[in-house]
């Protein structure tokens, strides 16, 4: 083995981060392919300090998530959520800005799947995939109301734990979209009124 796989090894394993290549690869750095586009939006946390910029006029599908992590990383009753391809979105700023964190073994490190979060304000930024990523359309910066038009979810995922009855007709899943049941809203919001906590 060469002094610098060894090197490469011995540094993979000792330090949590691991490799850095990741930082210069989208969403982090521009592809070739993204160098020229213009963005369609841009988007930052509370403080400022995470910035970035979208290059994609939709997302390739939006939901609301019910589901327990989010309502204990959110603290909020649902989550809004765009999934994109990482090469639609590009962070203007240092990743020392932002902090990592993995539900999986709740552990602060880059390795994906993982979600970032603002070092400064702690605002959830975005949830990286393997493949795709998560953005929050709630930190965009929409200039009008019909802008988000195109970014809106087209269905509830993890409904089955929801916090909050939703009578919108969008589908409802009990948990992820196509691999769980989907749930007949008449029928819940049914069952809401005959138990007399509804509003009809
Ligand atoms: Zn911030
Ligand atoms: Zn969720």
């Amino acid at each position: 083995m060469s002094s610098d796989n060894q090197n490469k090894r011995a540094r993979s394993e000792n330090n949590e981060e691991g490799s850095d290549d990741w930082k210069s690869q989208p969403p982090y750095a521009p592809n070739d392919e993204m160098k020229g586009k213009k963005a369609t939006m841009t988007g930052s946390c509370h403080c400022g300090d995470v910035k970035f910029e979208i290059y994609a006029d939709k997302p390739l599908k939006a939901h609301f998530c019910h589901c327990s992590t989010c309502h204990k990383l959110h603290g909020s009753a649902m989550h809004w959520s765009a999934v994109m391809e990482k090469t639609d979105v590009l962070f203007k700023c240092s990743t020392d800005k932002m902090s990592f964190y993995r539900t999986e073994d709740q552990t602060v490190k880059h390795e994906l799947p993982a979600k970032m979060t603002c070092v400064r304000c702690k605002s959830p930024i975005c949830d990286e995939g393997r493949g795709k990523i998560l953005m929050y359309p709630s930190l965009f910066d929409f200039s009008k109301k019909e802008d988000q038009e195109p970014w809106m979810p087209v269905h509830h995922i993890f409904y089955e734990n929801r916090s909050i009855e939703i009578e919108d007709g969008k589908d409802k899943w009990t948990g992820m979209q196509d691999s769980s049941e989907k749930m007949d809203e008449k029928a819940i919001h049914g069952r809401k009124g005959a138990a007399g906590s509804g509003n009809k």
